[in-house]
């Protein structure tokens, strides 16, 4: 039997309901039980793919390839079970959904309307989760009280209703700010949250509190009594300083033994949260420490590159290092701005991750150029990569108008192109020039064979894989035997030869270009072999200077 878990949010945004909802996925895993995450999304997009990251921090991509919220990347980090187009919708989608259905007459004339036509869409996605897993988790999106969220919110009382308290249950994650002349935590926030959702007809039945301090006994009473909710429901969500802490820390204040008692559960097995243990301990208890130069353009909003943040501290765990970030703003090198070496003096690697467009490029290259010819390791991730190879087809080659078909004036020699054809499985996909930005890029994971004897399938130790992409532009093969000649191996290619998927360079300690991006599958207790060799890379390097 599925039972259904909504994790709703209140008081402010970024409570880290992501987290919790991933936290306790982990937390209902380690005790033998099968889970699945979703995220129900109330803004307009139809998916986050048009989104700058500014808005709305990174586009997690899955394997099947949908342009999701970042959440899922937090959930398949913490439960190793990889996300899938089904496992996120938003206001847009189900609109679309709605609107199609009304288009094909599907309603049989009837006056649709936001309950029940919107509520049932939604109530769908829901549904046909049902039988996957022994617990279903839905985060929903935004904070209570906002418009959008209403037929969200509907509809999971509705679906509560339907499955009864025996299938469904509704946690509230608020929070209890501190104010500094009162010497005390808030709880009227928090009382007024939970009103606002019973206002809606949802009745929390487990409260977490997000807290930068301890929360005292009596008012975490007071809380209980005034939400209606069981005393040992009413659960404290201390800071901590890893999020890789959370699960261990929700366990031992007991959020999953509350979650299975209100389900009725008793005989559940203790979680193994070994694993936990040991990922903390190392992020907690490092060696050592690498300096690592993020050269990229959204570099003052972290979650803009959040899974690439978390591979780096993986590839850290698994070396027993402290991973450093020092986030280099390319945009400021544009231009006559030559001097890059000051940015990049003294550190330990250099990783030049995706982005888009033209501004912040030529920092980019410069980047490239400097890990280059001072033999520091670099990490071209998707842009990163093309970057690379720019640099190397103006400064060794001797294309020195070599650009992308992504710049605007493209009028030298196009390295990097729009590909208008290429084949997934047996199908072929085409994109135009001409398309719509929304869902025209190559997504989702592709397979790749690595050269025998590469740095590469060294460090994978297989041949073929498979890795996730999000990217318009590729690395033009007619210049393959240009650039293989002036150093660079293209060690990974499409299985039809005719996409280079990975140039790494034959005369550098560790230099290698992916137009994926492996951060999207890397995990705390399964790091990926990139990440782990890079880092390696990094404090060799440091042993050098
Ligand atoms: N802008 C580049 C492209 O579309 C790279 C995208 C990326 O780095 N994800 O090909």
């Amino acid at each position: 039997m599925t039972r259904f878990i909504f994790i709703t949010g209140g008081v402010v945004s970024s409570l880290g309901k992501g987290l919790g909802s991933a936290a306790l996925g982990a937390l209902l895993q380690a005790r033998g039980y099968k889970v699945r995450l979703c995220k129900l999304d109330p803004y307009l997009n139809v998916d986050p793919g048009t989104m700058s990251p500014f808005q709305h921090g990174e586009v997690y991509v899955t394997d099947d390839g949908a342009e999701t919220d970042l959440d899922l990347g937090h959930y398949e980090r913490f439960t190793g079970n990889p996300a899938t187009q089904n496992d996120n919708t938003t206001t847009g989608r189900i609109y679309t959904e709605v609107l199609a259905k009304e288009r094909r007459g599907d309603y049989l004339g009837a006056t649709v309307q936001v309950i029940p036509h919107v509520t049932d869409e939604i109530k769908d996605f829901i549904r046909e989760k049902d039988g996957t897993a022994d617990f279903v988790l839905c985060e929903i999106g935004g904070t209570v009280g906002d418009i959008e969220s209403l037929p969200f919110m509907e509809a999971i009382r509705q679906f509560g209703n339907e499955m009864g308290r025996e299938r469904a249950l509704f946690i509230h994650v608020t929070l209890l700010p501190y104010i500094p002349a009162a010497g005390e935590l808030k709880t009227k926030p928090t009382q007024h949250s939970v009103k606002e959702l019973m206002g809606m007809g949802i009745r929390p039945r487990i409260l977490l509190c997000r807290a930068d301090r301890e929360i005292a006994e009596d008012e975490l009473r007071k809380i209980a009594l005034f939400c209606n909710i069981d005393e040992n429901k009413v659960i404290p969500a201390l800071d901590v300083s890893s999020i890789y802490e959370v699960p261990l820390s929700y366990h031992k204040e007991g959020l999953d033994t509350q979650v299975l008692d209100a389900f009725g559960i008793h005989d559940a097995k203790e979680p193994d949260l070994s694993s936990w243990e040991e990922v903390v301990r190392r992020v907690k208890e490092p060696e050592g420490s690498v300096k690592i130069a993020i050269v990229g353009k959204y570099t003052n909003l972290t979650d803009s590159y959040k899974s690439l943040n978390e591979a780096l501290i993986h590839g850290g765990i698994a070396n027993n290092v402290k991973v450093k970030l020092k986030f280099v703003e390319s945009t400021i090198f544009d231009g006559d701005n030559d001097d890059i070496t000051h940015e990049l003096q003294g550190v330990n690697g250099i990783l030049v991750p995706g982005g888009f467009g033209v501004r912040g490029a030529e920092g980019k290259i410069k980047a490239a150029k400097y890990a280059r010819e001072k033999n520091i390791p670099y990490f071209g991730i998707c842009f990163g990569l093309q970057m690379a190879i720019l640099e190397a087809a103006r400064n060794l080659c001797g294309i020195t108008d070599a650009t992308s078909s992504e710049f605007e004036e493209q009028q030298g020699e196009l390295l990097i192109g729009l590909m208008t054809e290429w084949t997934k499985g047996n199908a072929t996909e085409v994109r135009r020039q001409d398309e719509d930005l929304g869902g025209t890029m190559r997504l989702g994971a592709y397979p790749c064979n690595l050269k025998n004897g590469s740095k590469v399938a060294e460090i994978y130790g297989k041949n073929d894989i498979s890795e996730r992409h999000r990217h318009r532009y590729e690395v033009n093969i007619n210049f393959k035997d240009q650039l293989e000649e002036n150093g660079f191996v293209f060690s990974g290619l499409s299985p039809d030869g005719g996409l280079p998927e990975i140039c790494e360079r034959n005369d550098h300690p560790w230099f290698i270009g992916v137009q994926f991006h492996p951060e999207l599958k890397s995990k705390p207790f399964d790091p990926h072999p990139l990440f782990v060799s890079f880092i390696k890379a990094a404090i060799e390097q440091g042993r050098l200077v």
